[in-house]
């Protein structure tokens, strides 16, 4: 458990929360203040910064979970669909430094709006930053 950390003392109990599900890897609970009703967050029980300083390892066992929970939400709440969720770093808009992927469910005409901008290269960008991600190690 990492010192201050908010989500580990959700998952240890010592700050209540409203757990939705829990197993050997994850434990998920409704968000607070939800973008939509049943916005759950999955949180693994082994403390990890953030997505990107995860072992692929680690990320691969609590995948099935993020699974399990997505299911049980949309049947929960009789969802249409959902968005899974994750927010790397300040700038993205993580505010708490213990990797959770959020699941948001949806329904047709619920007028939630995830701040998705679509945007558009200009002649030549796409090709140069594939180039770029490509030759990234
Ligand atoms: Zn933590």
């Amino acid at each position: 458990m990492a010192r201050d950390c908010l989500f580990c003392k959700i998952i240890d109990g010592s700050i209540p929360s409203e757990k939705v599900y829990e197993d050997d890897k994850v434990v998920a609970i409704l968000d607070i203040n939800p973008v939509a009703p049943g916005h759950t967050l999955v949180l693994p029980r082994e403390h990890t910064d953030d997505f990107i300083s995860t072992p692929p390892a680690l990320l691969a066992e609590v995948m099935p979970s993020v699974h399990a929970v997505a299911a049980r939400v949309m049947k929960g709440v009789k969802a249409d669909g959902f968005a899974v969720v994750v927010f790397n770093g300040r700038a993205a808009g993580q505010e708490v430094f213990h990797l959770h992927v959020h699941i948001i469910p949806r329904k047709e005409g619920d007028g939630v709006r995830l701040g998705w901008p679509k945007t558009h290269y200009a002649d030549g960008e796409m090709a140069e930053l594939a180039e770029k991600i490509r030759a990234a190690k």
